[in-house]
């Protein structure tokens, strides 16, 4: 039996590496209208700085996790860093169909290739920090992280650095306020792109008749 055509809503994609400023660019995002975030699951215990105005994740144990893999219920998840697991729940996809929506993903450079191979139109973003000297700098004013977890995550750092090339779109992260901006173009400028808009083109070409 052949599957009806799935269709989808506009789907922003945003990944970078951790203290790149990537959720705070994600909020930017979600201030424009028509915008809904995607909460994902994660199996990582919670943080103290993870609440800050929007719910990041559900968090859920290992098991459920699994249950959820077994009911096909991700878009995508992947094994971050090797440690805990993270997943896209499909639902978030419904949800911003129904409200006419585009969906923001906050996802790793797995789950982006991932998300990529289902939804083509997807826009990705990756996120990049001004510096090492910078990122180093905001790790180390979180004081969240030892200093050997630090120069993990700065060596990790520059490794998913190098995934920007799979990406439609960069955006340096030296100024937050240009940045924001920058995200907040690319988005409209893709709700704006002639391949977006088609199907609703022809519709007011149909109102003229003829
Ligand atoms: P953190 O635990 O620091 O919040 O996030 C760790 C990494 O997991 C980040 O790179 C973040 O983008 C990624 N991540 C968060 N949610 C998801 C998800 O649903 N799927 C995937 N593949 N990665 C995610």
């Amino acid at each position: 039996m052949t599957k009806a055509a799935q269709s989808y809503p506009r789907v922003f994609i945003v990944s970078g590496p951790s203290a790149s400023g990537k959720s705070t660019l994600v909020k930017r995002l979600l201030q424009l209208p028509g915008m809904l975030f995607s909460v994902s699951c994660t199996t990582r215990p919670p943080r103290p700085d993870d609440n800050q105005g929007i719910d990041w994740y559900t968090f859920i144990s290992p098991e459920e996790f699994e249950r959820m893999i077994e009911r096909d219920e991700f878009l995508e998840y992947a094994r971050v860093f090797g440690k805990h697991w993270y997943g896209t729940p499909r639902k978030w996809l419904d949800a911003a169909q129904k409200k006419g929506s585009d969906l923001v993903l906050e996802i790793d450079v797995q789950g982006a290739v991932q998300v990529k191979g289902k939804i083509p139109d997807a826009t990705s973003i990756f996120i990049i920090p001004p510096s090492k000297q910078e990122l180093e700098g905001r790790l180390r004013a979180r004081g969240t992280d030892s200093n050997e977890e630090i120069v993990r995550r700065l060596a990790r750092a520059r490794q998913e650095m190098e995934s920007y090339k799979g990406y439609d779109y960069v955006v340096v992260n030296d100024d937050l306020e240009r940045a924001g901006r920058e995200v907040q173009a690319i988005a409209l400028a893709t709700r704006c792109s002639r391949a977006q808009n088609d199907e609703r083109i022809r519709q007011i070409l149909d109102s003229f008749g003829g």
